[in-house]
């Protein structure tokens, strides 16, 4: 299976990383990774959900196989986006380093962005191996609207000045969708329609993904 998403991915030059919890995925993430791939110009996507993130070892999130169908139902329709379990099948914390280390032994000749929240990039300083991220992989934060990431970048290049033309941001308007209200809203039996596709959804409902919420 992950041999089948690679050799489709394999023909291109430039690849999209998207990592994330997917907890749930939602239109945000959607037109990030669009946004991201049209104005990178991307020839693919690859999402990648976390196995067990390491800052939330202590943190319930849903199970990964659940978080990895609704991705794989999220973005069926677009043939550049795919997605791999590559963090989900490793034992033990999802870390960023390892993940595209192992992406660039198997894409030697593509150039790697990895695609994230802004939110999660501001900690990238204290990622295991951060320096090494920055320098072969480029980095694109996507921001929510009013998001002012100035502060961390100032800090980073000090430490790190080569990052200056390695990590790019990217306001989506709408990452003002965040998995973090649609568990408010299952919380408050509030309607989560409309801020993710239709199927994901239907999943979540049909499985009870989120029941304690
Ligand atoms: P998070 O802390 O759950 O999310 C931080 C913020 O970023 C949230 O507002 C989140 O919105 C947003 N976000 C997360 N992924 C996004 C994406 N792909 N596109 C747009 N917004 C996104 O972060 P996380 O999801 O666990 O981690 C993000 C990535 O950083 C993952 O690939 C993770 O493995 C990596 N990471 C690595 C290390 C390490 O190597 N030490 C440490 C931390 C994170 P939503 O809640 O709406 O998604």
């Amino acid at each position: 299976m992950e041999d089948r998403v690679h050799a489709a991915i394999s023909d291109g030059s430039r690849l999209g990383i998207m990592g994330g919890t997917f907890d749930p995925i939602h239109y945000g993430h959607l037109v990030a990774a669009e946004t991201a791939r049209t104005e990178f110009r991307l020839d693919n996507v690859l999402f990648i959900p976390t196995g067990i993130p390491p800052h939330k070892v202590s943190r319930h999130i849903a199970d990964a196989e659940l978080r990895y169908t609704m991705v794989e139902l999220a973005i069926k329709d677009n043939a550049n986006f795919k997605v791999s379990r590559i963090e989900i099948k490793r034992q033990g914390p999802s870390y960023t380093s390892v993940t595209l280390r192992e992406l660039h032994h198997i894409f030697p000749e593509q150039e790697l962005f990895f695609i994230t929240g802004a939110d999660a990039l501001k900690d990238i300083l204290t990622w295991r191996d951060a320096d090494e991220i920055i320098r072969t992989t480029n980095i694109i934060g996507a921001t929510r609207p009013g998001y002012d990431a100035s502060g961390f970048l100032e800090e980073l290049y000090v430490r790190f000045p080569f990052a200056q033309s390695k990590i790019f941001q990217m306001e989506i308007p709408a990452l003002a969708i965040s998995s973090t209200d649609i568990h408010f809203r299952l919380e408050n039996n509030k309607s989560i329609r409309y801020l993710l596709p239709e199927e994901v959804r239907s999943f979540i409902m049909n499985n009870n993904i989120y029941r304690d919420k």
